[in-house]
């Protein structure tokens, strides 16, 4: 089975009413952990690196592990996408590698920190489109500016700073043609987003159902989006962890984000504290131990529950045998004769 764009999984998941995690990937063992969650659920599946998993893992292991993980797992449709591309050039060596799926995060200057204007936005995400829909590879824009820092990329702040305009946000999907669009609605990422349970004074469920009936086409992503649940933070702090309190997205509102247009989830950080939670477990019940793999397997089983976990949740679960995936090639055609950019991006008055 090829590689599945994210254009055609989330276009399935538009038809089906649900939503598709898309989980932040550096070895082998998180590939494995999300793939076995897709087997157990028959769901099917986003796998994303950051430019720091690529700086970590160097592409090429990358790009193979996740072969690796579409040769074992026939059955599983598979998009590999580049999470917060800062350039063109991040985007297009990713597409040279064979990612099916880029996101060109035109909302932050390539320093990754500095927002940008709206014009150079566009200008720089219309660039990305064009080159990747030419080759059939999907493209997510971004619109509006996250909170918070992770792997080095993000403005900081509290999230609240830069939430997405509506009107721009309609003018930046008929400008840019992108696949998907992720928005800002107070999230951060990294595992301090909220100082308490979010209320709509902080996560903006309300500007999100806004954006949707203005774009009721376009694939929302909510990025910033794991639940910090209190159990996996818990178990890091039991084991000798330092974590400060801190709240996440709630399943609930991400779940009401997905009957209102988000089709990508971003999920990254819940898996971070469920490994680290596991791993400073056997630390301090059996310091005797000194095998990797006698800490790195419940690690990657404690990550596959989160996984399974999200996958049920968002819906997705089920959803494997759908559909045969459509080649980057056909989907290039699809783009070409107008078929795949013409859908109708604004609500009709
Ligand atoms: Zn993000």
């Amino acid at each position: 089975m090829p590689l599945v764009t994210t254009r055609q999984l989330l276009d399935e998941a538009a038809k089906g009413g649900y939503g598709v995690g898309a989980f932040n990937v550096n070895d082998m063992e998180q590939i494995q952990a999300i793939m076995e969650a897709a087997k157990e659920t028959n769901s099917p599946v986003i796998i994303q690196a950051s430019r720091g998993a690529r700086q970590f893992a160097q592409d090429n292991y990358l790009f193979h592990l996740i072969l690796a993980a579409n040769e074992l797992y026939p059955e599983i449709p598979i998009a590999m996408h580049l999470d917060h591309g800062n350039s063109f050039d991040t985007c297009k060596s990713a597409i040279a590698l064979g990612f099916s799926s880029v996101m060109m995060d035109g909302s932050l200057k390539e320093d990754g920190k500095t927002p940008t204007t709206f014009e150079e936005n566009v200008a720089v995400t219309k660039q990305v489109v064009d080159y990747a829909h030419e080759r059939g590879v999907s493209v997510e824009g971004e619109i509006g500016v996250l909170g918070g820092i992770e792997d080095g990329h993000g403005a900081g702040g509290s999230g609240l700073e830069h939430v997405t305009d509506p009107d721009q946000a309609v003018e930046f999907a008929e400008r840019t043609g992108v696949d998907a669009l992720a928005i800002a609605i107070g999230t951060s990422h990294g595992a301090y987003k909220f100082t308490k349970k979010p209320d709509g004074s902080v996560l903006k469920m309300d500007l999100l159902i806004k954006i949707h009936n203005r774009l009721p086409k376009t694939h929302l992503v909510m990025h910033g989006s794991s639940s910090v649940p209190k159990d996996l933070q818990d178990i890091v702090n039991q084991y000798g962890g330092k974590l400060k309190e801190t709240w996440g997205v709630p399943v609930e509102e991400i779940q009401l984000g997905i009957r209102n247009g988000v089709r990508k989830i971003n999920v990254d950080t819940d898996n971070r504290l469920a490994i680290t939670g596991a791993i400073r477990k056997v630390f301090a019940e059996s310091p005797e131990k000194f095998d990797p793999r006698d800490y790195l397997k419940p690690a990657r089983e404690a990550m596959q529950k989160v996984v399974a976990t999200r996958m049920v949740q968002f819906g997705q679960a089920g959803h494997a045998g759908d559909y045969a995936p459509i080649s980057i090639t056909e989907i290039a055609k699809g783009y070409a004769n107008g078929s795949l950019t013409t859908q109708p991006l604004v609500a009709a008055k």
